[in-house]
């Protein structure tokens, strides 16, 4: 039974010295719990705020500890009436661990037949629920306004384009290599896209493919990309701060432009969330992703990495954008 520790907090960068790969016993469910063995494990950027011990909304990992976060299960061992052995799971968080037990009470069997199990990971989980709150509830999109996401081909990013078009509007996605362009463009039907790495002037870049000027900015990465974009909001835009993800591993804040002045002259609201605070409505959310999903109109993209010891390596991937869509572990 491998399980992976946190072995130090990272500085900057995180690197594979900060993990460690250790061999454990496979525990024995007590009366009420379950024996869980890990089939998919979720990596996430904001599992690098825990990896610091600064203060933040979820409490940091510890050093020593196995780092844990979202992962799809399946009952191996079950001492609930509830389940049996083979019953599929979603928890989180779960560390990561190939086997653990858990209280029966702190899973959520899911239909393992309808979709791929990994689905629960991404579009029908944690990363779609964000693209849905974040989008709908803070962007408030109408049909035929200018959506612009950052972190356009990954988890969040493909779900936030995805439900933009759903409600009519024009999708411009931000990202970095020109498979992932593509990618949103031919399969996903956005309607412009522009590679960061590569442009050169970002600015320009933004206001040459939303020549009406953005109502709704998606933000999942932060820094002089979304300097770039606040300087093309239009009235009474809504941006929605989800993520900033160019400026995880950052060891001082970098000062950019101030956009309060932005903010205020074109009357426009700026909200951060954390899909937690939308906890009484998750239901709701995943209704809709369930149903645009089985009528086709939501694609769930994803990149799996194969090998429970990969784990490290595919966390330390998101920062160098080796995935498109969502980025998961497959355990054997
Ligand atoms: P992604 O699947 O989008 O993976 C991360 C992607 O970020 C990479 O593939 C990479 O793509 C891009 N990236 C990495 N470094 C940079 C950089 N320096 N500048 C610009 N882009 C970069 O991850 P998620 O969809 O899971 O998360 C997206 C964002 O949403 C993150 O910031 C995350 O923290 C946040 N989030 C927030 C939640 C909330 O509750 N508020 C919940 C879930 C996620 P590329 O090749 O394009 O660079």
């Amino acid at each position: 039974n491998r399980q992976i520790i946190l072995k130090s907090r990272p500085v900057g960068r995180p690197t594979a010295d900060n993990f460690e790969l250790k061999e454990i016993e496979i525990p024995t469910p007590a009366e009420g719990e379950l024996l869980l063995k890990a089939l998919y494990i979720s990596v996430d950027p904001y599992m690098r705020g825990r990896m610091s011990d600064a203060k933040s909304y979820v409490e940091p990992f510890q050093v020593g500890e196995p780092i844990n976060g979202g992962a799809v299960a399946e009952v191996t061992e079950s001492r609930h009436p509830d389940f049996s052995a083979g019953d599929v799971v979603v928890s989180r968080p779960l560390a990561w661990q190939e086997y653990q037990t858990v209280p029966a009470t702190s899973v959520q069997k899911v239909d393992k037949d309808s979709v791929p199990l990994s689905y629960y990971l991404g579009i029908l989980g944690m990363t779609g629920l964000t693209a849905y709150f974040g989008l709908l509830d803070i962007g408030q999109p109408k049909k035929g306004e200018t959506v612009v996401v950052s972190g356009a081909a990954g988890a969040v990013g493909t779900a936030v384009g995805q439900i933009a078009k759903i409600h009519g509007c024009r999708v411009v996605g931000i990202a970095g290599s020109e498979e992932k362009l593509r990618y949103l463009k031919d399969e996903l039907h956005f309607d412009e896209v522009i590679n960061y790495r590569t442009e050169k002037d970002m600015e320009q870049a933004i206001a040459r493919t939303s020549p009406d000027g953005v109502d709704i900015y998606f933000d999942n990465v932060g820094g002089e990309i979304s300097d770039a974009v606040m300087a093309n909001i239009n009235k009474f835009a809504r941006i929605s701060i989800c993520g900033q993800i160019s400026l995880y591993n950052a060891t001082s804040v970098p000062t950019g432009p101030r956009i309060q002045t932005t903010i205020l002259k074109k009357s426009a609201l700026m909200k951060g969330f954390i899909i937690s605070d939308y906890a009484e409505r998750l239901p709701e959310g995943m209704a809709k992703l369930v149903e645009w999903v089985k009528e086709g109109k939501l694609k769930n993209r994803e990149t799996v990495i194969k090998g429970f010891e990969k784990l490290p390596e595919a966390f330390i991937g998101l920062f160098d954008g080796v995935n498109t869509g969502k980025l998961v572990v497959e355990t054997k």
